[in-house]
């Protein structure tokens, strides 16, 4: 009789061992590692990933041998993920504290997992006419503010919006959805999709520049690494235009020419047509993995990149685990962008996965950026990574004026506050006069960030989040920007019941109005989650002020990044200090990215541009360095800072947030974990701040306490993940979480 076969099975739960399960003869053939398989698991079946073959389990205690459960089924047709993936998984497990079999399924996106591909997308209509939808709306808004937003979603959209960017916008579940439609306000239909935004994305043409002597040098050490398959890391420095991008398209050019394929990393929001293009002119077999894609789609794009037939694949984050067979080169454009660090289980940080996977493989990584994060900056003047500069525009532009406009010295002038100073209303004149176009920067949507009550001091706050609530006026409603949770705009004090609710604080609504007080005429339009909804809107927007058709764009984020419009010659930060209020170590270095990044979509043509940044601290370094374009002057001081007060890079970071339905569950759960942690710390190793109330001590409900260890390096850090992953993630109600590396510690 031949021996039973074992499997060693990984299961998509926070269990970090692996299961073993025996094999059925039947089944022994088509196993191979890195395939789905289904398996019993307490009262159901679950698709698992099978990573190798097991020992038979170990007699028990009695010395009976223990009943294995069996294998039932083979998914897919063949494996899903390679050999070097389930390795770069596992690797991800142990750094990130999540199990194998999470770290797996993290690595092939869901559409690609489903067992039935969905080949359409649903998009949703409203039914009736504007004006009883309206109706509908106000008749809704109290009682079910979600449906309320749906409908006015639609209502932007008389052509319809596709149901996923729809529950996206109205942050809702599809249960109000399917109330509307069943009632007959909405209409749901399906359909393949024919709107694919990169299908459309036709190459650019291809201009052949000479390499700038700095290019031409980041291209000579990026190759030689490439044809060595040295697995080298290059932070390559470079001020907004300074032909970074050329330098990527160049060196993937190498890659590819030695039969090999390359993956370009960029954030979710510069993942847009004109950079498909752009790689589309140099390269004919570009996949693309980004959101808008069907299931179908996704699958078939998958099995192209596993079979070789993509030379480049570009995405966001999740793209670092495209199955390329021969990997050549990553490139993570803008990479101190905080999007490439996942906010969910396992929450990786796709630059540093990047890496270690270069490194398996013997692939180059480019890391480039106008304001590299302090990690990589440091990595660099340490030796861990070569650094590449490219110091001057390539174009030939210049750098923009920056001007520092003192927001309180301008309220004492002009006696009131007011949100655009006479500086930025001259340039901006001067800028509509002359035909240029203009942008505004204001991190902050809806009208007002917080209704105010003069009598007893406090302000409108969620119900269910430690948050001010923010005035929408569009919509007229009062919404949390956190939970989403939405409500009428209240006329007197929820509290004291004091009269006369003062709108403090203002987001792109009110600077909307205050510059058409001052040009009645001008043609803008407003970028911000609140106006743009889907893709559509964005490149039609996007598309009329390329046209020459506005004047104007104000906004949120959305227009910080990657915009290229010669015809931009004024740029104005509205409120320079949001970001510096954040009670977080990063503060300065997003303020200063931040900065440096609105102000560098000014001036890219030969009109040199002018920005004007306004702010109530007109010292405060990173304000100045940006101003400066003083990128390595920011750093020095900056990491000088860091280095005084023990943070990253000269520390690692592992934060364990605890929450919980009552205050004192979440902070005595953190309490015992911050123990936990200090025991097993030798000195010298590093520190633990805490227990202490998150700075957002409550969302959704939730109390939120966290304690946060700064290890002396990378071993220790390592030592108390493993440490902390022996706490269950969930116990007497609380959850835990341990987030390594956090991006924010909010
Ligand atoms: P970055 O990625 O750093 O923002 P790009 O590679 O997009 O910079 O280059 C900015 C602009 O300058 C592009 O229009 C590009 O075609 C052009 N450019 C790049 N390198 C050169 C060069 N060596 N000579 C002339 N123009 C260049
Ligand atoms: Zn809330």
């Amino acid at each position: 009789m031949p021996a039973v076969k074992f499997a060693a099975v990984c299961l998509p739960i926070p269990v970090r061992t692996a299961f073993t399960y025996a094999v059925p003869d039947a089944l022994v053939e088509g196993l191979v590692p890195g395939r789905r398989v289904k398996v019993p698991f307490g009262p159901r079946t679950i698709a698992a990933w099978f990573v190798g073959w097991a020992e038979p389990p170990e007699p028990g205690e009695s010395g009976k041998p223990v009943e294995t459960k069996q294998l039932l089924a083979l998914l897919d047709d063949g494996p899903l993920v390679p050999p070097e993936l389930i390795g770069l998984a596992s690797w991800i497990a142990d750094v990130y504290a999540c199990s194998w079999g999470e770290a797996l399924s993290a690595c092939v996106p869901s559409g690609v997992r489903k067992e039935t591909a969905e080949a359409t997308v649903a998009r949703a209509h409203l039914t009736g006419d504007p004006d009883a939808s309206r109706t509908l709306v106000a008749m809704l808004a109290e009682k079910h503010p979600k449906r309320a937003r749906l409908i006015r979603i639609l209502l932007d959209h008389p052509d319809g919006i596709a149901v996923r960017d729809l529950l996206r916008s109205a942050q809702c579940t599809e249960s109000p959805l399917q109330t509307l439609e069943k009632a007959g306000h909405v209409r749901i239909e399906r359909r393949t999709l024919d709107l694919d935004p990169f299908a459309g994305a036709a190459a650019e043409a291809l201009v052949d520049v000479r390499l700038t002597p700095a290019q031409a040098v980041a291209l000579d050490r990026i190759g030689a690494a490439i044809d060595a398959q040295r697995p080298e890391t290059f932070l390559l420095h470079g001020v907004t235009g300074s032909g970074k991008t050329e330098v990527y398209l160049r060196s993937i050019r190498r890659a590819v020419a030695a039969g090999r394929q390359a993956i370009v990393l960029v954030p979710e929001i510069a993942l847009t047509p004109q950079t498909v293009a752009r790689f589309r002119g140099w390269f004919e077999r570009v996949a693309v993995l980004h959101s808008a894609l069907t299931d179908a789609e996704r699958r078939r794009q998958w099995r192209d990149i596993r079979a070789g037939r993509a030379d480049v694949v570009i995405g966001p984050r999740s793209a670092v685990f495209a199955p390329v067979p021969t990997l050549g080169l990553i490139v993570v454009d803008e990479e101190h962008e905080p999007s490439f660090k996942q906010q969910s289980s396992p929450r990786y940080h796709a630059r540093d996965v990047a890496i270690e996977r270069a490194s398996r493989t013997g692939a180059a990584v480019v890391l480039g950026s106008a304001t590299p994060s302090l990690e990589s900056w440091h990595a660099a003047r340490n030796g861990q990574s070569t650094l590449l500069t490219l110091p001057t525009r390539a174009g030939g532009g210049t750098m923009p004026r920056v001007e520092i406009v003192d927001m309180v010295e301008e309220a004492s002038q002009v006696k009131r506050v007011t949100l655009i100073s006479r500086r930025l209303v001259k340039l901006l004149d001067d800028a509509f006069k002359r035909k240029r176009q203009a942008i505004l920067f204001l991190n902050r949507r809806g009208f007002a960030s917080a209704l105010f009550c003069g009598r007893c001091g406090g302000t409108v706050k969620c119900p269910r989040c430690s948050l001010s609530l923010t005035l929408h006026r569009a919509h007229g409603t009062i919404l949390c920007h956190h939970c989403g949770s939405e409500g009428p705009v209240p006329n007197s004090c929820p509290d004291c019941g004091g009269p006369g609710l003062a709108r403090l604080g203002s987001g792109t609504e009110r600077l909307e109005d205050a510059v058409r007080a001052v040009f009645p005429g001008v043609r803008m339009a407003r970028m911000d989650s609140d106006s743009m909804h889907d893709r559509e809107s964005y490149e039609s927007v996007l598309g009329a002020f390329g046209r020459g058709e506005l004047d104007l764009l104000l906004g949120t984020q959305m227009i910080a990044k990657g915009l290229h419009f010669p015809g931009i010659t004024v740029v104005g930060v509205i409120s320079a200090d949001q970001g510096l209020a954040v009670p977080d170590f990063r503060a300065a270095e997003r303020t200063f990215q931040l900065v440096a990044q609105v102000a560098g979509r000014a001036g890219r043509a030969e009109d040199p541009g002018r920005v004007v940044v306004q702010t109530i601290q007109p010292k405060h370094t990173a304000l100045l360095r940006a101003a400066a374009h003083d990128f390595e002057g920011f750093a020095a001081r900056e990491l000088e800072e860091r280095r005084k007060f023990h943070w990253p890079p000269f520390t690692r970071l592992v934060r364990a947030l605890v929450t919980a339905r009552t205050d004192d569950a979440a902070r005595s759960r953190a309490a015992e974990i911050a123990t936990a942690a200090r025991a097993m710390l030798p000195d010298g190793a590093g520190d633990v701040l805490g227990p202490s109330q998150c700075p957002i001590h409550r969302i959704r409900d939730r109390f939120r306490w966290h304690a946060v260890v700064r290890a002396a390096d990378v071993a220790v850090q390592h030592a108390v993940v493993l440490r902390l992953a022996r706490f269950s993630p969930r116990a007497g109600g609380t959850e835990l979480t341990v987030d390594v590396d956090p991006a924010d510690l909010t």
